[in-house]
């Protein structure tokens, strides 16, 4: 039986909205919904990983590609950028994301 799709593939999907910042071909960055600093944005691939040991090391370096490009977009130089992979390690949704915190 399939997963039921997470919040962040219905996003992707365009079935629920987000605060879209930015997005590519292979990404997309929305505002995080209960931010913790004055920005917060989440960094998705559109394919579905359900976590950061998941995703192919040739995609991982686009995605590393389009988190330039985003900071680029929002001169921002400095910020914290986290992912968290796993339940115990606080992931709350399982399709792979990067949190850009900034702003402070
Ligand atoms: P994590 O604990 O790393 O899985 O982070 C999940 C993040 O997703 C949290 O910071 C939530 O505030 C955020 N979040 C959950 N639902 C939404 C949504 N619909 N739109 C934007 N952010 C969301």
């Amino acid at each position: 039986m399939a997963e039921e799709k997470t919040i962040f593939e219905l996003i992707i999907e365009g079935k629920i909205p987000c605060d879209k910042v930015f997005e590519s071909d292979e990404f997309l960055a929305f505002k995080d919904i209960n931010p913790k600093a004055p920005i917060h944005i989440l960094i998705v691939p559109k394919e579905h990983f359900k976590d950061f040991s998941k995703i192919p090391p040739e995609l991982m370096a686009k995605m590393t590609s389009f988190i330039h490009e985003l900071c680029a977009f929002l001169d921002i130089k400095e910020f914290k950028l986290l992912t968290n992979c796993g339940k115990k390690a606080g992931q709350e949704v399982f399709h792979l994301h990067f949190h850009l915190l900034s702003g402070f």
